[in-house]
């Protein structure tokens, strides 16, 4: 394998023992194909592919060639699928290392689709060129949002078709995470009553992410504190740009913080808080306004796992985690206030901002107005405009919001300069992503190249993109798959 690529790995997680994981490599492909490569994420990795040659390329990313220093493993995980706790482990991926870049920053390199292991119960292991494209647009889509994710360096095809409900093209999706441990993998080891793996996990988890909690007199218990606030920070972010998770399962939800996952997510258009996308979720349990509390029910899962090892007296373990867990609805509550007020420009507190800024949310509710869209109205940029913002309801709600933004001595320049860093002027719509997917299959991706380039830049105003900023009224009822 040539090295000139500067692949730097150290496969920590593989060093652990077999309980975490599988060794498994890849199977092979027929016909590799690379489809398209993140040169952004590869500068940041200081990995270089320019001197590698196409077929070599396809070959390094669907895992027909491994790196050198790889090591390949399928790792064990549980989890809470919308309640029902299963056993379930990395059924069609494979973690090909974790690399180190020049600052030593580490980054697990995963491969998405690429076979079966000992975890896939009964999929083929294999994945979708449609949903891999998906993940990895939604994705970066999500980063250049300024919120914490997984990202994708490159999707490849695999030159066979799999089975669905009808045939599609496979392909591998290469994912880099700061770590694939989820709160299912604490969940997997607790469920096997070993406390001795349980504290090896911890320890891992605290060295690779959390190293302030080095001497920390009670890890775990700091572990779930820490977790909490990271967990509130993702979930205030997605509901800040109206992003739904659509599978905020146990096991899908990571240890460092980042969103993982793409498969029936999508953003919100009309404003409207029971909003689900996905197809599965007849009861909208991962619905837009029940992130929060599911984000809660995690953790508590997430707080189960750590009792052996927060206290060896079980009561007082439970009544310490309960207490964190407690804690939970007050803080998540300060920081989407808070971050509401950033939407909206204002600055300091009053005690009325929460009556205004509910004020907003039901009016945009009650009339079906695009949630991204109103904010980009209130920040005076063309483009956004909209009969619906003659109604007099709303023009009655933006002369009280235009008293309370010039309070506190802010100025138009501070106000509009604040907002505009937390409002994007551009998300994934839906009708664009499905667009640009079926042109993906077959086989022009120039609309989602398109597309990928524009959501690039989500803060900053772009020319001629009319189209991409509007929902689709006409199309029925926006559904989405899992993905598999
Ligand atoms: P996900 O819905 O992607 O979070 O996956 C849930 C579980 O199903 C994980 O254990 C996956 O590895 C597994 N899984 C999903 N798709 C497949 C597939 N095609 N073959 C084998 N396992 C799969
Ligand atoms: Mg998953």
């Amino acid at each position: 394998m040539n090295n000139t690529i500067n692949w730097n790995f150290d496969n920590s997680y593989s060093r652990l023992s077999n309980v975490f994981k599988e060794h498994i490599e890849p199977t092979a492909v027929k016909n590799p194909e690379l489809v398209l490569m993140n040169e952004d994420l590869a500068e940041e990795l200081n990995l270089d592919f320019s001197k590698i040659d196409k077929s070599e390329l396809a070959a390094l990313f669907t895992g027909n060639i491994l790196p050198e220093g790889s090591n390949t493993i399928a790792q064990a995980y549980a989890g809470h699928q919308f309640g029902h706790f299963t056993m379930l482990g990395d059924g069609r991926a494979v973690l090909i290392g974790e690399h180190l870049n020049k600052n030593n920053k580490r980054y697990d390199v995963q491969f998405k689709g690429s076979g079966k292991t000992a975890f896939s119960r009964n999929g083929d292991g294999r994945a979708a060129l449609g949903p891999m494209l998906r993940e990895y647009i939604i994705s970066e889509a999500m980063y250049k949002l300024n919120i914490p994710s997984t990202r994708g360096l490159a999707v490849a095809k695999t030159g066979e078709e799999i089975m669905r409900e009808t045939q599609l093209q496979g392909a591998i999706l290469t994912r880099v995470a700061s770590s694939h441990i989820r709160v299912g993998t604490f969940q997997y080891v607790a469920a096997r009553n070993k406390k001795n793996d349980l504290e090896i996990l911890l320890n891992y988890v605290i060295k690779r992410h959390y190293l302030d909690l080095i001497n920390s007199k009670n890890k775990a218990l700091d572990l779930l504190n820490l977790l909490i606030d990271r967990q509130i920070d993702l979930v205030v972010n997605w509901m800040r740009v109206g992003f739904i998770h659509g599978v905020m399962n146990t096991d899908n939800m990571t240890i460092s913080g980042e969103t993982i996952d793409y498969g029936p997510c999508a953003f919100m258009d009309t404003y409207d808080p029971k909003t689900v996308f996905s197809s599965i979720d007849a009861m909208g349990r991962y619905a837009y306004c029940n992130q929060p509390a599911i984000t809660k029910w995690n953790l508590s899962r997430f707080a189960e796992c750590l009792i052996p090892l927060i206290d060896k007296n079980e009561n007082k373990a439970v009544e310490s985690a309960t207490e964190l867990i407690d804690t939970f609805g007050e803080k998540y509550e300060k920081k989407w206030l808070n971050m509401m007020r950033k939407k909206l420009g204002l600055k300091g507190e009053d005690k009325k901002d929460k009556f205004l800024i509910v004020d907003l949310l039901t009016w945009m509710h009650q009339k079906k107005v695009d949630y991204t869209n109103t904010f980009c109205h209130l920040m005076n940029l063309k483009d956004y405009d909209d009969d619906l913002y003659n109604d007099n309801d709303f023009q009655n709600w933006k002369k009280n919001w235009q008293e309370r933004v010039k309070s506190n001595n802010n100025s138009p320049e501070n106000y509009i300069k604040l907002m505009r860093s937390f409002n994007p002027l551009v998300i994934p719509r839906n009708h664009k992503i499905e667009k640009s997917l079926e042109a993906a299959n077959k086989n022009n991706l120039e609309p989602f190249n398109k597309l990928l380039e524009i959501l690039k830049k989500p803060y900053v105003q772009q020319e001629n993109i009319l189209d991409y900023l509007k929902m689709d009224r006409s199309s029925k009822e926006y559904k989405t798959f899992c993905g598999t």
